[in-house]
C-alpha cells in the first residue's frame, strides 16, 4: 500500500493564499496548500492552456526521483506516470558508428520523458479537483510585500485590481514579477547569466505504423562538440527534439539562414536523423530560437508574507534535466516544514530558504557543467572508460561509490552534498585515468585496490 504524506487532519490554520503562476511548480504548490486546508487562488497571465492549441514550444522534460517523490506526496504520482515514457539509457548517435547505449543507472532505474504542456494541463486539472481556484489571463503587475496584496490589470499603466491575501507565493518563472519587486529592496542579491548557446524545438513524428522510429526508451543524443541534438520520446510514437547550438560563430544558428543551409547542416552533422524528420524545414522556420539563463537570488522570502518557488527563485540551464525536479523539491521541503512548524510561517520561510538555497546553487553549477559533458565528452573514449570504471566499481562496492549522475537523478541526497562528493570522486577518477595502460587493465584487482586506497 502506498503511503501519502497527507492525512485529512490539517496542522495549520487555514489562510488565504495567492500563488502567482500556474506552471508546474505553481500547480504543485497549490495542490499542497489545498491539502493543508488553505484557500488557494492561482493567477496566470496566460490563457488556460487546456483550452489553447499547443504553440510550437512543447518542451519535453525528464522527470526523475525528486520530482516523483513530490508528486507521490500529494497522491498524484500514478496519474502522472500514465503520461510518462521511461528512459533507462542514453542512445548515442556518433557519425560513422552504429548507435550505442549508455545506461543511466542500475537495472530498473530510469528517468521519464513527459511533455511539459501535457503535464501542466494535467496538474492544473488535479489542482482544480482539490478545490484550487484558477484565474487565467490575469497578469500580476505588482505586489505589496508587507501586506501580501497583489495587483492585476490589462496593462502596466492601466487600471489595476487589488487582491488582498494572507500570503503570496511567486511561482512566476525565471522572469518573475514578484522577485522583481523583491529586487528593489536593500541587500537583495541577484544575478543572471545567459549562455551563448540557444535552443530550438524540432520533431520526429511516429512512423507509418504509428510506432517510434528510434528506440523509445532512450534519450537520444547527437553530441557534436559545442552543439548537439537531443530527442525525447512521446507516448504517441513521436519524439520531441531540441537543437542546442551557439547563437553566433561557426556552427551556429546565425549560419542557418535558409532551408538549404539547414538541410545541408543536418546532412553533414546529423545524417541519420534527416530521414526521420520530414518536417525539419517547417519546424525550423516555425519555432523560435530561445535563450538559456541561470538566475540566482537571495533572499527568497519576505517575512511570513511572500516566498519564491521554482524558477522564480533559481532558474538553471537544462542540461541535468533538473529544473522542474528542483522546483518540485522546493515544494517537498515546504510541505515538510509546514508539518514541522504548523502556523509559524516566519520559521517555515526562514528554514525553507536556508535549506534550499545551497542546493539550488549546487544544481545550477552541476547543470552548467553537464552541458560540456553531454555535448562533447559523451563521445570521448576516455570519458566512456571513466564511466565504465565508475560503474564497475560501484557494482562491487555500492556502499562506497555512487556515481554523481545517480546521486542527482536517482536519490534524494541534497544537491550540495552530491556536488561535494562528486568533486571528490572526480579527483579520484582523474588519478585512476592517469594510470598507464588503464584502457587494458581497468577491470583488474590492481585498479580496484588503487581506488580503495584513494578513497
Ligand atoms: C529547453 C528546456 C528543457 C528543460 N528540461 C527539463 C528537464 O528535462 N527536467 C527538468 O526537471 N526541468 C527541465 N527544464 C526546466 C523546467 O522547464 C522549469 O524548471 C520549470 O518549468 C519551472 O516551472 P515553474 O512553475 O517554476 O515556472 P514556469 O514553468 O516558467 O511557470 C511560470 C508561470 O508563471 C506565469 N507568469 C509569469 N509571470 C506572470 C505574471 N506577472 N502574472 C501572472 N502569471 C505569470 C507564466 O505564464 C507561467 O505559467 C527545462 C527547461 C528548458 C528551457
Amino acid at each position: 500500500m502506498r503511503e501519502y504524506f497527507y492525512s485529512n487532519i490539517s496542522m495549520q490554520t487555514p489562510r488565504r493564499i495567492a500563488v502567482v503562476g500556474s506552471g508546474l511548480v505553481g500547480s504543485l504548490l497549490a495542490i499542497t496548500l489545498r491539502k493543508e486546508g488553505h484557500h488557494v487562488d492561482v493567477y496566470d497571465r496566460r490563457p488556460d492552456i487546456r483550452k489553447t492549441q499547443f504553440s510550437g514550444r512543447s518542451i519535453n522534460l525528464a522527470m526523475s526521483m525528486r520530482g516523483w517523490k513530490a508528486l507521490r506526496s500529494v497522491g498524484v504520482e500514478d496519474e502522472i506516470r500514465q503520461i510518462a515514457m521511461p528512459m533507462d539509457k542514453r542512445a548515442m548517435h556518433v557519425n560513422d558508428k552504429p548507435v550505442y547505449f549508455q545506461y543511466y543507472g542500475k537495472e530498473g532505474e530510469a528517468i521519464s520523458s513527459i511533455s511539459r504542456g501535457v503535464l501542466n494541463r494535467k496538474m492544473i486539472t488535479l489542482a482544480e479537483r482539490e478545490g484550487v481556484q484558477f484565474y487565467f489571463e490575469q497578469k500580476v503587475w505588482d505586489v505589496k510585500l508587507p501586506e501580501a496584496i497583489i495587483y492585476t490589470g490589462e496593462t502596466e499603466r492601466g487600471e489595476w485590481r487589488e487582491h488582498r491575501y494572507d500570503m503570496v507565493f511567486g511561482a512566476d518563472g525565471a522572469f518573475s514579477r514578484i522577485r522583481h519587486k523583491m529586487q528593489r529592496r536593500s541587500r537583495f542579491n541577484y544575478s543572471q547569466h545567459f549562455l551563448d548557446t540557444g535552443y530550438k524545438e524540432l520533431s520526429i513524428p511516429a512512423g507509418a505504423d504509428g510506432q517510434h522510429q528510434l528506440n523509445k526508451n532512450s534519450l537520444h543524443i547527437w553530441p557534436r562538440g559545442n552543439f548537439m541534438l537531443i530527442a525525447l520520446p512521446n507516448l504517441d510514437g513521436s519524439f520531441t527534439c531540441t537543437l542546442f547550438m551557439p547563437f553566433e560563430g561557426e556552427n551556429s544558428f546565425d549560419e542557418l539562414t535558409d532551408d538549404e543551409a539547414v538541410l545541408c547542416f543536418f546532412k553533414k552533422h546529423f545524417p541519420d536523423a534527416i530521414p526521420l524528420m520530414p518536417c525539419l524545414s517547417e519546424d525550423f522556420n516555425k519555432n523560435p530560437i530561445s535563450a538559456l539563463v541561470t538566475m540566482k537570488c537571495f533572499p527568497w522570502t519576505y517575512w511570513d508574507k511572500v516566498a519564491l518557488v521554482g524558477d522564480s527563485a533559481h532558474a538553471i540551464v537544462p542540461f541535468y534535466g533538473q529544473g522542474m525536479n528542483a522546483g518540485f523539491e522546493d515544494i517537498s521541503a515546504l510541505a515538510k516544514l509546514m508539518k514541522l512548524h504548523g502556523d509559524d510561517w516566519e520559521t517555515i520561510f526562514e528554514a525553507y530558504q536556508k535549506e534550499r538555497k545551497p542546493n539550488a546553487d549546487a544544481i545550477a553549477e552541476l547543470s552548467y557543467r553537464n552541458f560540456v559533458e553531454m555535448s562533447s565528452k559523451t563521445a570521448d573514449p576516455d570519458f566512456l572508460l571513466r564511466k565504465k570504471i565508475e560503474k564497475h566499481f560501484a557494482e562491487q562496492h555500492p556502499e562506497l561509490w555512487t556515481p554523481l549522475y545517480s546521486r542527482v537523478t536517482f536519490s534524494h541526497q541534497p544537491y550540495a552534498e552530491a556536488l561535494a562528493i562528486g568533486e571528490r570522486q572526480e579527483k579520484i577518477m582523474d588519478e585512476v585515468m592517469r594510470i598507464e595502460n588503464i584502457h587494458e587493465i581497468w577491470q583488474t584487482d590492481v585498479i580496484e585496490e588503487r581506488m580503495l586506497g584513494l578513497l
